[in-house]
């Protein structure tokens, strides 16, 4: 049991890991400004013994008063329409947040953990993916801000690890789906469903055939939380290797949903990845992880999520 400070704990990813952590009896004390979250995802924590909300920017400094154990560095815009609104907060978060946040933890002798992304491949010319790629990444691209944020946030992450000693741990998130993601975030997943779900169009980007491998919220968080309690410092892949098109994910979103929507193609945004695809050898071997939701199983129960009243 530990006090754990969860940055963008209101977000979708991080209020999962707000509920897992306490599930397990943690104390949680999540730190987050609001600009993609919402207090709406961890309404229901309020009351429990052991959590506390917090309303701030981690891009100035982060006081928490007390012991801490550990700090999850979550906060960021992760969905690329939400990026590309704020290109400055994502750099900021990044950059800055990263800094601030580092500085709690070595101040606290707290364990660190930095949410890092698939993004810093790139568009990967290595695939599957495995952790010593170094990526082929756009730095001045708009998706760049996000990217480069990133893998800032990394180097930095590594600097006060060996420059002060602070015990860290970097995941590598791959597209992560599941309840509370934000039915007008952008992504793929939540577009499809709740167009289908509306009968409306599904907007394939670009002509579909564009790959991504998508990991229910379950699984990336006990994957997550693996690799927060293991003694190996990162980076490690926590993804789902199952590649799908965009267009095979709209096929199946059809079929979960028994929608009749049509599909519709629209412009594919600046340098969207070809390919995606975790190799998640390293994440078996020392952690003993590994995904069990299919596709099929966590499109049904997102759906049921977005179609509660
Ligand atoms: P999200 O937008 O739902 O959550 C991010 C949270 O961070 C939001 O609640 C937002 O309000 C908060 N935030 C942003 N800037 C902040 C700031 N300056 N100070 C305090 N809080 C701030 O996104 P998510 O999908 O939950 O992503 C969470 C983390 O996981 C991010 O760091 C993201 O980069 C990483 N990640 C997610 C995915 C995915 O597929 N969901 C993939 C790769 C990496
Ligand atoms: N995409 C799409 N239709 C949409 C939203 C996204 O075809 O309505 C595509 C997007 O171009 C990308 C893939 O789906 O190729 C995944 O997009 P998402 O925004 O979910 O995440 P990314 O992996 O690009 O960060």
């Amino acid at each position: 049991m530990g006090r754990i400070v969860v940055t963008g704990g209101a977000g979708f990813v991080g209020s999962h890991i707000c509920e897992a952590l306490l599930q397990r009896g943690d104390e949680v004390v999540a730190v987050d400004n609001l600009l993609t979250g919402s207090v709406d995802n961890i309404a229901h924590l309020f009351g429990e013994p052991g959590f506390v909300f917090v309303e701030h920017d981690v891009t100035n400094f982060v006081h928490v008063s007390g012991p801490v154990d550990a700090v999850m560095h979550f906060a960021s815009p992760a969905s690329p329409v939400d990026y590309l609104e704020h290109p400055i907060k994502t750099l900021k978060v990044g950059s800055l947040g990263t800094h601030k946040t580092l500085g709690l933890a070595k101040d606290k002798g707290a364990r660190y953990m930095l949410a890092s992304t698939s993004e810093v491949y790139g568009d990967p010319q290595v695939h599957p993916q495995t952790e010593d790629y170094w990526g082929h990444v756009n730095p001045i691209g708009p998706r760049g801000v996000y990217d480069e944020a990133k893998r800032f946030a990394e180097a930095m992450t590594m600097a006060y690890h060996r420059s002060h000693g602070v015990d860290v741990r970097i995941v590598r998130i791959f597209n992560t789906y599941g309840p509370k993601m934000r039915p007008n975030d952008g992504r793929v997943v939540s577009n499809f469903l709740v167009q289908a779900l509306a009968g409306k169009p599904i907007t394939v980007y670009g002509d579909g055939s564009q790959t991504r491998s998508f990991c229910y919220v379950d699984d990336e968080v006990r994957g997550i939380l693996a690799l927060l309690d293991s003694e190996y410092v990162g980076p490690v892949n926590i993804g789902n290797p199952n590649e799908f098109t965009v267009l095979e994910l709209a096929r199946k979103v059809l079929e979960v949903t028994g929608s009749s929507s049509e599909i519709v193609y629209e412009p594919l945004p600046v340098d969207d990845p070809t390919q995606r695809k975790p190799d998640i050898t390293l994440a078996r071997r020392v952690l003993g992880w590994e995904p069990t939701v299919a596709l099929e199983e966590g499109l049904r129960s997102t759906a049921a999520w977005f179609s509660r009243d």
